[in-house]
C-alpha cells in the first residue's frame, strides 16, 4: 500500500531471501514425522533447537504453549494428512503465561494501553509444570488422535537445554 511504511524492512528481506530460495520442491508432509507445540516467546528458536531444517516439522505456537482448542484441530490435521506421528510440547522457563497472575496480565494491557481484557482467557497457569502433564495427557486421550505420541518438555531460555518432563 502506497505509503505505508510498515513492513518496508522485511518486504526488502524477503526480496533478498527469494533470490537465494532453496527450498522449492519441498514436500508438505512432515518429514520427520513431528509437531512441535512451543511458546510465541521470540527467545525461542523451535529448528534450530531441535536440530531441524525447513520441511522436518509442523510448529504450532501460541501464548504459553497450551493445548487449545485451536491446536486440537490443526494436530489432527496434521496427524492424518501431513505425516505427523508424534508431538512435543515445550513450555519454557521465565514464561509470562506460567506466572499464576492472570490478572496481573490483564492489568499489564490495561496499563499498556490496551482495552479491558478480562472476558478473554489468557489461560495463565500457577503451577508450570502441572499444567504441562494435563495438556500432554489432553493430547494423549483426544479421540481423534488415536496414532500421535505425545511427550511434554521444559525449555530453559538461559542454556538452550530442552529437558523431557512426561
Ligand atoms: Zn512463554
Amino acid at each position: 500500500m502506497a505509503g505505508d511504511e510498515t513492513f518496508d524492512d522485511v518486504l526488502a528481506a524477503n526480496e533478498a531471501y527469494a533470490q537465494g530460495f532453496r527450498l522449492e520442491g519441498l514436500e508438505p508432509v512432515a518429514a520427520k514425522g513431528l509437531a512441535v507445540l512451543t511458546c510465541m516467546d521470540s527467545r525461542i528458536e523451535p529448528l534450530a533447537m531441535l536440530g531441524l531444517a525447513p520441511g522436518d516439522a509442523k510448529i504450532l505456537r501460541n501464548a504459553g504453549a497450551r493445548v487449545t482448542d485451536d491446536v486440537l484441530r490443526t494436530l489432527v490435521l496434521a496427524s492424518y494428512l501431513l505425516g505427523v506421528e508424534r508431538a512435543m510440547i515445550v513450555a519454557h522457563t521465565r514464561c509470562r503465561m506460567a506466572s499464576g497472575d492472570e490478572d496481573g496480565v490483564h492489568e499489564a494491557v490495561a496499563e499498556a494501553g490496551g482495552p479491558d481484557t478480562r472476558s478473554l482467557a489468557f489461560l495463565v497457569t500457577s503451577d508450570q509444570e502441572e499444567t504441562l502433564r494435563e495438556d500432554v495427557q489432553r493430547l494423549r486421550s483426544w479421540p481423534y488422535l488415536t496414532n500421535l505420541r505425545v511427550g511434554g518438555f521444559l525449555y530453559d531460555v538461559d542454556t538452550g537445554r530442552l529437558q523431557r518432563l512426561c
